[in-house]
């Protein structure tokens, strides 16, 4: 259900309205737009009482909202999300026409890789950072991130380079360490029907970059979202990061018709990961191409300075130059469709 309050509704009128839904038991979202302020009700599991919160003042209707995902919809929310991440050197949008990069290395392996990795990043004029200090890996024996040490890592890396950080968490103690440190809590693809984690991360004060899951319909990925704001975190950043599919030349399948289908649905912003989409470094740059002229919010890609060495995804690591090669056609891309990089 969503309230739709009239354009000069007073705070107080909206902070009455809120009240009058948490007095029976439900949860009440307030969703300012440019024009009046709706809010949003969820945990209704009966009939919510239309006609008494219509009465009240500054209410204009009540509106059924038929989406199984609500807060996530554009139906409660018509313009698009802007998500800003204040990094020390700079505020960066994700979302309104803003196209924001993320790069860096897939995990965090030693201090002097990601220094190294992220001068590179910083002098390419990209203003996120990303690096796993927790890894989901498939094989329990693989390198599994270096944890804390990872995150103190990526700290030093913020502070030398005014880079915000954007790190993996993957269970709920690692989640309290990465909203510490971090900038933007990743939660991963194996983990996004990992529904306490992300009760976890909607209880967070940082913004969350969710990837979609490996098999995941639309539907679920945007109730995964769903998740994450009812529980009151709106600053949720959708990632498509490619999907199981027949195609046996590539890692995955990255589903770029995805983009415009969330535009649709959803007033969140969405980016693309061609890296884990592919798995190829040679695939990064066309399909980071592609997916800035399909719309999308942004980009993460894997950077690593050798990748021959890396401890994790190597083989879909692009390279230093090769990353100023896609910063650069990127931006060109991206002002066609009449939007900037940042
Ligand atoms: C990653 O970003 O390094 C990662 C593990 O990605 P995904 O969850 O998409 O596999
Ligand atoms: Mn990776």
């Amino acid at each position: 259900m969503l309230v739709v309050m009239d354009a000069h509704a007073t705070n107080e009128q909206v902070r009455s309205v809120c009240a009058r839904i948490e007095s029976a038991g439900m949860k009440a979202h307030p969703i300012p737009g440019s024009n009046r302020t709706a809010i949003g009700i969820t945990g209704n599991t009966g009939a919510v009482d239309i006609g008494a919160i219509e009465a009240m003042p500054g209410v204009i209707e009540c509106i059924p909202v038929s989406k199984p995902y609500k807060l996530v919809s554009r139906d409660v929310k018509a313009e698009d999300t802007v998500i800003r991440i204040v990094a020390p050197a700079g505020t960066v949008q994700i979302g309104g026409g803003a196209v924001a990069i993320i790069a860096g290395p897939c995990a965090v392996e030693s201090r002097e890789q990601a220094l190294m990795i992220a001068g590179h990043v910083a002098k390419s004029g990209a203003k996120l950072f990303r690096g796993g200090a927790y890894k989901p890996r498939t094989s329990p024996y693989a390198f599994q991130g270096l944890g804390e040490e990872g995150l103190k890592i990526l700290a030093e890396v913020r502070d030398k380079f005014g880079l915000g950080i954007v790190t993996e968490a993957v269970d709920n103690e690692s989640l309290d360490l990465v909203e510490k440190y971090a900038d933007v809590i990743q939660i991963g693809a194996r983990n996004m029907q990992n529904f306490s984690l992300l009760k976890r991360a909607g209880r967070a004060k940082k913004p969350v970059l969710l990837k979609r899951g490996l098999s995941a319909t639309l539907d679920e990925f945007l109730m995964a979202a769903e998740y994450v704001m009812s529980e009151g975190n709106y600053e949720v950043i959708l990632c498509e990061r490619g999907v199981r599919t027949f195609n046996d030349y590539s890692r995955n399948t990255l589903d770029l018709t995805v983009v415009p289908a969330v535009k649709t649905r959803s007033h969140l912003p969405i980016v693309v990961d061609p890296s884990h989409a592919t798995g190829k470094r040679h695939k990064v740059l066309p399909l980071s191409r592609a997916a800035v002229a399909v719309g999308a919010d942004g980009i993460l890609v894997e950077v690593h300075h050798d990748p021959d060495h890396a401890l994790s995804d190597g083989m879909q690591s692009i390279l230093p130059d090769e990353f100023v090669q896609l910063m650069e056609e990127v931006r060109q891309i991206a002002a066609v469709v009449h939007r900037r990089t940042n």
